[in-house]
């Protein structure tokens, strides 16, 4: 038996340090020294003009859909092949997500799509950089301003990544990323709003301080802090923070060491793709990814689960997602299809995903052997 896990989370091994010096600063409550050190570390990176610690990427595109403010009966427009919380955070404010289908190539939103999507309700275009692979951004952004609409990029797996040379997050209004253990960068759960509009920012801090002006007033910029807006708490503690800005710091080498094991399973798998037994991700020249996951297309729902089934006897972790959130029950219930989804539907029953984190260089060669012997049977 390998026994060799699909997800391991990986410690850079500053975490503790830096939570013992957050528990010496006597600080533990949101907004303190090592929060304001990672709003830093992302802004300059991204190019963003605030970015604001969330408890996670849900939370931050609850945070989108407040600053929308969004009504009953707006629409939002996004791919089906997501996450639920991309759908959820509009479905809170009584918006409807409105699905269209995704390309073949990366994966991501149909960008030729969205325009017959609009309706007089629509509001917003929230697109999601499938495994760490830009969307079609200059058309997108193109089309949402000739519509008047807002566009939200839920980065979730995109951090290090760019389109055209710029960062994920960094391109629409709101971008939101996540740190979740599943995800390049971690906090365990985590997330951050990245805001590119400087107008949206003085609400942002308001919204994710229970709607006051909580911040303003710590600036010294009002002489009391009162209940101004609508608002949640969407603010993580110091410990995560410290936790996330150990992470922060050594980014790049983790996206390096990520990218190495891609690259590998990419040259491996060209023999399987010629051979037709499965499609390999495809990146777009202008796009450079960030190692976020290694997928494989197999030809179909029968093939890949004898494919994960073969795995899991040889002790290897595979998995799959999504199921498309049109054929959920919530999505049934709560959002619209536009149109055919079926790149949608045969992706979600195609695609596998094999294990990527850092500290499995060694057994690499182990999977893809086991990978080879099952991918022969199918
Ligand atoms: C992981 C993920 C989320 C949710 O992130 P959390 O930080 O767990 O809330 C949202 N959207 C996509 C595309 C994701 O991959």
């Amino acid at each position: 038996m390998n026994n060799i896990k699909f997800n391991r989370p990986y410690m850079t091994g500053h975490e503790l340090e830096f939570i013992a010096q957050a528990h010496a600063n006597g600080h533990l409550s949101g907004d303190g020294e090592f929060t304001k050190r990672c709003h830093r570390w992302l802004e300059q990176s991204t190019g963003c003009q605030m970015a604001l610690l969330t408890h996670s990427c849900t939370a931050a595109l609850e945070m989108a859909a407040l600053l929308l403010d969004l009504k009953p009966g707006d629409e939002v427009i996004m791919p089906s092949f997501t996450f639920v919380s991309t759908a959820n955070a509009f479905v809170l404010r009584g918006a409807t997500p409105v699905f269209v289908d995704i390309r073949v190539d990366t994966l991501n939103i149909d960008e030729t799509l969205i325009e017959a999507a609009i309706t007089a309700r629509t509001r917003a275009i929230c697109v999601v950089h499938y495994a760490g692979v830009a969307c079609e951004m200059d058309p997108i952004m193109a089309i949402a301003a000739a519509h008047g609409l807002k566009v939200v990029e839920d980065a979730a797996q995109g951090i290090f990544s760019t389109y055209r040379g710029r960062p994920l997050g960094s391109i629409g209004a709101f971008g939101a990323l996540s740190f979740h253990e599943t995800k390049n960068i971690i906090s365990g759960e985590g997330g951050a709003l990245l805001i590119n509009d400087k107008a949206d920012g003085r609400r942002a801090e308001i919204i994710r301080e229970k709607g006051t002006n909580r911040s303003q007033f710590f600036r010294g910029h009002v002489d009391k802090y009162t209940w101004v807006d609508v608002g949640s708490s969407y603010l993580p503690g110091e410990i995560t923070a410290a936790f996330l800005a150990a992470q922060l710091e050594q980014g790049e080498a983790i996206t390096r060491q990520r990218l190495e094991i891609w690259a590998r399973y990419h040259a491996w798998a060209a023999s399987h793709e010629l051979e037709g037994r499965a499609r390999r991700p495809i990146i777009p020249a202008h796009c450079v990814h960030n190692a976020h996951m290694y997928y494989l297309l197999l030809p179909g729902l029968e093939a890949r689960t004898v494919f994960i089934e073969g795995l899991k006897s040889a002790g290897v972790g595979s998995v799959f997602h999504y199921v498309p959130l049109h054929s959920s029950p919530a999505g049934k219930r709560l959002c619209r299809a536009h149109g055919d989804l079926s790149i949608t539907d045969s992706v979600s029953d195609r695609i596998v995903r094999l294990p990527l984190w850092i500290g499995m260089q060694d057994r690499l060669d182990e999977v893809l052997e086991v990978c080879d012997e099952v991918l022969a049977g199918l």
